[in-house]
């Protein structure tokens, strides 16, 4: 095990004062550090946990992740990461390939790597960068002025939960789903919004654990209603002999939540056995989260805190990707707040904070609307063997229309006729 990249709050004293504070070190909360670092801000980035430690994900990174990652200077030529040339759908007994996009902003392949040690290598980065992490310390309220306008937060430090007070005039709540800091603050999830479940468990398969493409299974059946599975299964090569087999699902309208372990085993049954997604072959236990989506929390930005990542349901209901959207969120994050803290507290900082909100509901808004739309409409009832209709799989251009509508891989102004048909799409989505 290496050791944590910054030493524990237990080593450095009771509580302290930052410019801004972030709480949890995920992708997203390492990300607004680092770039609020490079932006000259003191920041301080607490994290409950430590380094390297799991967290139940897919570990599937799409060219929008990959861009994301080279922004943050990661270098994604070292050891430890996989690269993918695209997906590969199966469906009613076919399968068809999907190449990433060779567009100009995006980079033309995907990526995996396991969360138990990527979250610690962005964290890391954030550190280099200049940000004070402080690792085993739990954010457990907000700490509020008279007006009800956070100031910091309380938390327990170390495994004797010791308290301590971190304060700074600006906190960003990264702590994924829990969104503890976001429901103190009285910012509960809109229900209308989709939810999905998943759960991933990592099997040793040399057979498919270099497979160039990330794999989808889009005709899955649940287990106990013999229905149409409400999502996807995936199996995801980690290129180091091993792959990350799971599947999600959104709530079915009248027949509730999907018993993913049943829904599992009897897809797992289907594979061929040379394969090695075999019991016997199994890495870890089957370990299962919920995936906030949609913008499930608003405002994203009020009363000196900005939600970034899970904690404000930022993952895509078009394909449960989150990671993407965490590290371009704290981005967008930290460069609101380096601009916002050159202006006096008051008025005019709160309106340049306000663009926090702006930016993301330009970047998401429209897309997530519609996105939101097609989970409850079609994904939510009958999952996603309708996007891959015979005729959808014999043209390869409308698999890679579907591809880039389902992960957001569209360059404005357009480069060809897909951006084209798609950008048009989505502005025709009426805005908020
Ligand atoms: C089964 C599954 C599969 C998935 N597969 C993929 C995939 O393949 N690709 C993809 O892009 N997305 C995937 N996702 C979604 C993705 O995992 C999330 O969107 C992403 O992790 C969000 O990052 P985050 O930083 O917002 O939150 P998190 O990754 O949850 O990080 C939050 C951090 O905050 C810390 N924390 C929490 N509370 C506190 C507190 N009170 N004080 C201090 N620290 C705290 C936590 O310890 C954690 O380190 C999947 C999700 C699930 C459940």
């Amino acid at each position: 095990m290496r050791p944590s990249p910054s030493p524990s709050q237990e080593e450095t004293g009771a509580g302290e004062d930052a410019q801004v504070v972030v709480v949890g070190a995920g992708p997203a909360g390492s990300a607004t550090a680092l770039h609020l670092a490079r932006a000259g801000v003191d920041v301080l980035l607490l994290e409950k946990g430590g380094f390297p430690r799991e967290k139940v994900c897919g570990d599937g990174l799409t060219p929008r992740g990959v861009h994301q990652l080279v922004r943050m200077g990661v270098d994604i030529d070292a050891p430890g990461w996989t690269r993918q040339r695209g997906m590969r759908w199966v469906c009613r007994g076919r399968e068809v390939l999907i190449e990433w996009p060779s567009l100009g902003r995006y980079p033309d392949f995907g990526l995996t790597r396991s969360r138990y040690d990527f979250d610690q290598l962005l964290a890391e980065h954030a550190t280099a960068a200049g940000a004070r992490l402080r690792t085993g310390v739990k954010a457990t309220a907000p700490l509020l002025d008279r007006s009800g306008r956070i100031t910091g937060v309380h938390a327990e430090v170390g495994p004797q939960g010791r308290p301590a007070v971190f304060r700074a005039p600006l906190v960003v709540a990264a702590e994924g789903a829990s969104a503890r800091t976001a429901l103190a603050m009285g910012l509960e999830r809109d229900t209308r919004r989709p939810m999905a479940t998943a759960a991933r468990r990592y099997y040793r398969s040399p057979a498919r654990a270099d497979d160039p493409y990330l794999e989808l299974w889009a005709d899955l059946r649940c287990s106990r209603t013999d229905r149409d599975l409400p999502g996807y299964g995936w199996i995801f090569p980690l290129g180091d002999g091993r792959v990350n087999v799971g599947l999600g699902a959104l709530p079915h309208r009248r027949h509730g939540a999907v018993d993913l372990r049943g829904t599992l085993e009897r897809w797992l049954a289907r594979l061929p056995e040379e394969w090695g997604i075999t019991e016997e072959n199994a890495d870890s236990p089957l370990r299962g989260a919920a995936l906030p989506m949609g913008f499930n929390r608003r405002p994203q930005y009020g009363r000196g805190l900005l939600l970034v990542g899970d904690s404000a349901g930022m993952i895509s209901p078009w394909n449960g990707e989150g990671i993407a959207q965490a590290l371009e969120a704290g981005e967008i994050a930290a460069e609101t707040v380096a601009m916002a803290l050159t202006r006096p507290h008051g008025p005019r900082r709160e309106q340049a904070l306000r663009r926090y909100p702006d930016e993301i509901g330009r970047r998401w808004g429209r897309y997530y609307r519609l996105g939101n739309l097609v989970a409850a409409q079609v994904l939510g009832r009958v999952g996603y063997g309708p996007l891959l209709h015979d005729r959808v799989m014999d043209s390869p251009l409308l698999l890679a229309a579907m591809a880039r509508l389902l992960t957001q891989l569209t360059d404005e102004p357009s480069q060809d006729g897909i951006d084209t048909v798609l950008n048009t799409l989505i502005r025709l989505v009426p805005a908020r």
